[in-house]
């Protein structure tokens, strides 16, 4: 729905030979375009933002974050970080201690006639462990991690099926965590938190599946559902999203305080971080890019609309392309995959129709990698995932036609390729539940 602003229908009153402004009426035509949206005394001017203070994350967190950030750090250090008095941290410190988050530790060499050896501060990794699921085609993946983030087992089950009844969703997601708690010797009493990722539109606040690829159901409580059969919180998110937090937490966008990240695989996805957050939108749904239509009446996307950039990139898009060109069908994703390799063995042969199907498929990513730096501009876009091998996709050619366009006068951010193997995206979903868990821990929420 269309909303209007009510001074922008109806003018703002004004007195006989004064403009809205308080100017003189002769002057009245050069301000009149922004008359109505001037408003009132009463009603202030500018923007509403929060009290200072109010949107910032508690002092116990921010020490916490900023000693697993670092490793080891003494209290000094986290001050300067921090840019508090060393008393302020102090307190914050005790706490931390007193709670088990962090723990002392030897500092480094004690320099000779100064005292007491030097302690220093470290997080304890065996507070908690969490977990991350990622639900997907053709396997799916969990990783269980301890508090530092280290990652302790992982497991790789195969996928019963392309798409899943919600009962069917919630068995794999229990029989993979079983599974993993059964490999790392732990009982599912140690865990914290878990996350959950899957292809497609999740509301992250709301804890919904709107629509996702791989389940039969429409829109669905996964949070609360999945928390449930499960017997522990779960938070759930996109997998883009979560790739995007692997990269934020791990990855390369570890110094990076703005970036995109691209992930390719069955689907197309894109996650965003601004001043080192990520950001969800103002919906919480994410940033759809695999769905940005590059194609007015193209190819039919997964989603159901026509032309999307999916429906020419990903890899049920490629395996269409491949079994034009091979002579074959693909009956299932498991045998996209080799029809892919094969595809991809027939081009590196020299084989011209096979070049062609990844040199376009190329040409469209390098137009919506355009269109990520038109829209935001990022420092550095990652094209991150599990199945980067079809190295003509991402052949320098296909990503130097990026920087070529006038309007970036050369200054086309960073692209690095960071094929990560299928366990990124869970690691991603282990990280979300470690941010959640340390809110909880650190009083935070
Ligand atoms: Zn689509």
């Amino acid at each position: 729905m269309l909303h209007r602003h009510p001074s922008r229908q109806g003018g703002v009153p004004t007195a006989p030979g004064r403009c809205p402004t308080g100017l003189p009426s002769d002057m009245a035509d050069t301000t009149a375009p922004f008359a109505a949206a001037v408003a009132s005394p009463e009603e202030g001017f500018g923007p509403i933002r929060p009290g200072v203070g109010t949107t910032a994350p508690p002092l116990r967190r921010q020490v916490y974050d900023t000693v697993r950030s670092h490793g080891v750090l003494s209290r000094l250090d986290v001050a300067k970080h921090l840019g508090v008095s060393p008393a302020t941290v102090t307190s914050a410190v005790s706490e931390l201690l007193a709670t088990g988050l962090l723990v002392e530790v030897d500092g480094g060499a004690r320099t000779p006639g100064r005292g007491r050896p030097p302690v220093a501060l470290a997080v304890d990794p065996g507070i908690g462990y969490v977990a991350g699921i990622k639900l997907s085609n053709p396997v799916s993946t969990a990783v269980l991690t301890d508090f530092a983030g280290q990652p302790l087992a992982s497991v790789t089950l195969p996928a019963a099926r392309t798409v899943r009844s919600l009962e069917g969703l919630l068995d794999e997601a229990a029989e993979l965590l079983a599974q993993l708690m059964a490999r790392a010797g732990q009982s599912a009493d140690s865990l914290l938190s878990i996350g959950l990722g899957l292809p497609g539109t999740v509301d992250y606040t709301a804890g919904e599946v709107l629509w996702s690829p791989i389940l039969s159901t429409g829109s669905v409580a996964l949070r609360r559902l999945a928390s449930d059969r499960l017997g522990i919180q779960v938070e759930i998110d996109n997998d883009a999203n979560l790739v995007t937090l692997a990269e934020l937490w791990f990855g390369a966008g570890r110094k990076l305080p703005d970036f995109a990240v691209v992930t390719i695989e069955h689907g197309v996805g894109m996650g965003l971080v601004i001043d080192h957050q990520l950001y969800r939108g103002a919906n919480r749904r994410g940033l759809e890019l695999g769905h940005t239509t590059v194609q007015l009446d193209g190819a039919l996307c997964r989603c159901g609309q026509r032309g999307c950039l999916e429906a020419y990139v990903s890899d049920y898009a490629l395996a269409r392309e491949a079994a034009t060109v091979l002579g074959q069908t693909a009956p299932d994703i498991a045998s996209h995959l080799g029809m892919l390799e094969l595809l991809h063995d027939r081009a590196r042969d020299g084989d011209a129709a096979a070049r062609a199907v990844f040199a376009r498929a190329g040409r469209y990513l390098a137009l919506a990698l355009a269109n990520v730096i038109s829209l935001y501009d990022p420092s550095t876009i990652i094209v991150s995932g599990a199945r980067l091998q079809f190295d003509f996709l991402y052949a320098d050619n296909v990503l130097s036609e990026i920087g070529r366009q006038k309007i970036y006068a050369g200054r086309v951010p960073r692209l690095d390729v960071n094929a990560w193997g299928d366990l990124v995206w869970a690691r991603g979903a282990a990280t979300l539940a470690l941010d959640v868990a340390t809110d909880r821990l650190t009083g935070a929420a």
